[in-house]
């Protein structure tokens, strides 16, 4: 939590705001306003009503880049903090207004798609196109992004690309940072930047870079161009492995990818996660996932490796069409984010999860040291009700693992994060950093996990710190988000 700096009170930065873009592009409703300034990892606080942070003194509905270049220009003049938004499903507080009278700066009004091209494969949105919506049209034309997270139904390309986020189909594609062929974003006090659209280039170090992966700390993005591939759900093959040991399930997959195999989806389950998604069937073992899609050859060679790579370990084959039936099902929408309200309000019971990475030859030792760390130092382990992890993004050197955890809570809403999140998170990060890994794989930074930023990227630390010193130097954008608020 941070006072402002500004010499504006927030009525006058709401009143600037209604005079330079009209009052339908301002939003100064109480109820709207505190809801704005927290994302879902206080999901739990916010369904009880309780906003503890500074509430913004408005939110903003920009609905042209001249828009942003404006408001970003009058935010550096008058030191007001900006946090942009798109589709709201942050999981890490990259939302949260901890600067007194911040300005969100929200763009889903800026949600036409400008160009679909399939002779040179790629499309053009503004920032608040959802992912949704951009594939549904694609995939009519036989077109797709390849981009699928769990938060389709609600993520837009900005906050996509804002997160370096990733998609179910990763091994594949990879993420939005393979993806991203080219882009529009405004920098603080308005300076408008296009990065053109060129399949490769050497013109120095990749600057899209500066860009995917900001989280609203460096600049505001406009716009879009990511990259088309056909899309043929016909030749698509599912492939479920029942196996008694977690290590071993992650070695098939470390076989798989080393061996050059790329199916678009590569996964195991510990038992305690697969309870959760597979009760049917999972019998308390670890369940591996595969679905490998493309052009039909090339599904055909996938299918005969992965066959290969199980017929030399024991197994339990489960039957393809309850992988593809649970597959076609895992997506959040609205209605799931609805459901998971009322179900908080009615039990004192919750999830969370935290996603991390490490190379092949230290995931099992991650798996294994989270768990006993959890089961034996968290004062509160009693009340879990389910701790698991998945791997779910391969790549040549190693692999993601995301833990889930459940718990139940005994406490007030008000101290949950204090109590559990905060503790549970912080076992998985150090554990991760202790091994080498990365501290976060895909979910971003935010506002709790800054306190590891300068362990995650040690001297390159000096790289991250400089971007920001530089293209925010007035500190006005997602103030807290990547970088501390205290720097120490
Ligand atoms: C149920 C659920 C499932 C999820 N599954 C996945 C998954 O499979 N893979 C994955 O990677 N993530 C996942 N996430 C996390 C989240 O959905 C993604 O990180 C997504 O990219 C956020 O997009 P958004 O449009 O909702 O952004 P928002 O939540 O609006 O914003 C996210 C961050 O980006 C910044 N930002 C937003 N828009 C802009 C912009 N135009 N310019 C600059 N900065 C901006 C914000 O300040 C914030 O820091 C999931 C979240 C939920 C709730």
């Amino acid at each position: 939590m941070a006072p402002s700096r500004s010499p504006l009170n927030r009525q006058s930065i709401a009143a600037a705001m209604t005079e330079l873009l009209g009052s339908h592009a301002i939003e100064t409703d109480d109820e709207q306003l505190k809801a704005a300034s927290v994302d879902r990892f206080r999901k739990y606080t916010a369904v009880h009503g309780i906003y503890d942070g500074p509430i913004p003194a408005a939110i903003v509905y920009p609905s042209s880049t001249a828009d942003v270049a404006a408001i970003l220009r009058f935010a550096e003049e008058n030191l007001v903090n900006v946090v942009p938004r798109t589709g709201r499903t942050a999981t890490e507080g990259g939302l949260e207004t901890v600067v007194e009278d911040s300005l969100v700066v929200d763009g889903s009004r800026m949600n036409a798609i400008l160009s679909i091209d399939s002779v040179d494969m790629m499309a053009t949105v503004q920032c608040g196109v959802g992912l949704q919506e951009l594939e549904d049209l694609l995939r009519a034309q036989g077109l797709t992004t390849g981009h699928s997270p769990q938060s389709k139904p609600l993520a837009q390309l900005g906050g996509l690309v804002a997160t370096r986020s990733i998609g179910q189909f990763s091994t594949l594609y990879g993420g939005i940072e393979d993806m991203v062929v080219g882009l529009e974003a405004v920098f603080p006090g308005g300076q408008v930047t296009r990065i053109k659209n060129v399949p490769r280039r050497a013109a120095g170090p990749d600057i899209r870079h500066i860009v995917i992966g900001s989280e609203g700390a460096l600049c505001f993005i406009t716009e879009v161009t990511v990259k088309l591939f056909r899309y043929r759900p016909e030749n698509n093959r599912y492939f479920g492995f029942l196996v008694q040991d977690f290590g071993n399930g992650i070695d098939a997959l470390r076989e798989l990818i080393t061996a050059g195999y790329r199916p678009s989806v590569c996964r195991v389950y510990s038992p305690e996660d697969a309870r959760q998604h597979f009760a049917g069937f999972y019998q308390g073992k670890n369940v591996v996932v595969f679905v490998a899609e493309g052009p039909k050859g090339i599904v055909e060679a996938t299918a005969e490796a992965i066959e290969e790579v199980f017929a030399g370990r024991p197994h339990q084959r489960v039957d393809s069409g309850l992988i593809q039936h649970w597959f076609e099902n895992l997506n959040w929408g609205q209605d799931k984010i609805d459901a998971e309200q009322a179900a908080m309000l009615e039990h004192a019971h919750l999830g969370y999860t935290t996603e991390v990475s490490v190379n092949w030859s230290q995931v099992s030792g991650l798996f294994d040291a989270v768990m006993a760390r959890i089961r034996g130092e968290f004062p509160r382990a009693a009340d879990l009700t389910m701790l698991g992890a998945h791997s779910s993004h391969s790549y040549q050197t190693g692999t993601n693992l995301y833990f889930v955890y459940d718990y139940t809570i005994n406490c007030s809403p008000r101290e949950e994060i204090e109590v559990y999140h905060k503790p549970l998170n912080a076992i998985i990060v150090t554990e991760a950093l202790r091994l080498g890994g990365s501290m976060v794989h895909h979910h971003g930074v935010g506002k709790y996990r800054t306190p590891w930023v300068k362990q995650e990227h040690g001297s390159a630390y000096y790289l991250l710190s400089t971007l920001k010193h530089a293209f925010d130097p007035h500190g006005v954008m997602n103030a807290g988000t990547i970088f501390p608020l205290d720097p120490g």
